[in-house]
């Protein structure tokens, strides 16, 4: 992702309160190779609620990735790689925990149909069908080629909810607090609601990504909506979100 540097906020990004002691924000989080930071960003009850299912999203669905970004980091400090997770390959039954060799290159994110506000359907309910993207890490030379299995969705909520976290601090770190009406967003990503699938699925109409990058985004103006293309793990292959931010405010007569 392009380098940049953003100001400080004014107040917590997602209860707006001022005032109180707040710490930064990851774009997308470190773990996941985001180097990109909101400074005075959030409070603690807010990075409490939030941390929570984006740490879960993390250990789990993105576990492959962000591993072979550790190892490349530690690869790069010249240290040994320590206890690597288990993980299931393709083809076997139960996870085994493979060496830093033999660690898959080649795993599954999932991607999804568009969000319920750009294509009219209702999505409030039950989640949509998950569509599995066979994505390649190329990092170092594996002396064996393994590759992980695709497990299902078991939270696809918490998912969701965190993809739109990262695309919502991006919009917010380009064009501030007041880019659009953000309540039904900060609400949602609160937990106050609960319709993540009505702000979260793919580009409408579907797009590719540039490869070029690990991480990119774009800001697109949709309809009356503000949204974010969120491309993770692009040169891996992951095809784009694209995210509702909120409602543009309507033009002044
Ligand atoms: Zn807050």
């Amino acid at each position: 992702m392009r380098p940049a540097r953003y100001a400080p906020l004014p107040c917590c990004m997602y209860c707006l309160a001022a005032g109180m002691p707040r710490s930064e924000e990851h774009l997308i989080p470190q773990a996941l190779g985001g180097r990109l930071t909101l400074r005075d960003a959030v409070c603690e009850s807010c990075r409490r609620i939030t941390g929570r299912y984006e740490q879960a999203t993390l250990d789990r669905e993105f576990l492959v990735p962000k591993t072979l970004l550790a190892l490349k980091r530690r690869r790069a400090r010249g240290k040994g790689p320590s206890r690597l997770p288990a993980v299931t390959l393709a083809g076997d039954d139960a996870p085994c925990t493979p060496t830093a060799d033999d660690f898959p290159r080649t795993f599954s994110l999932a991607a999804f149909e568009p969000a319920g506000l750009l294509s009219g359907l209702d999505r409030s309910s039950a989640p949509p069908q998950a569509d599995f993207v066979a994505c390649r890490l190329n990092l170092g030379t594996p002396r064996r080629q393994t590759v992980a299995a695709s497990t299902p969705l078991a939270d696809p909520h918490a998912y969701a909810t965190s993809i739109a976290k990262w695309a919502y601090a991006l919009a917010v770190a380009q064009r501030g607090l007041d880019c659009c009406d953000t309540q039904p967003m900060r609400d949602l990503l609160l937990g106050r609601r609960h319709d993540v699938f009505a702000f979260v699925g793919a580009p409408s109409p579907r797009a590719g990504a540039s490869r070029e990058w690990l991480h990119d985004f774009a800001l697109r103006e949709h309809g009356s909506w503000l949204t974010v293309s969120l491309a993770l793990f692009a040169c891996a292959g992951m095809t784009p979100f694209e995210v509702v931010i909120g409602r543009l405010s309507a033009p002044a007569a």
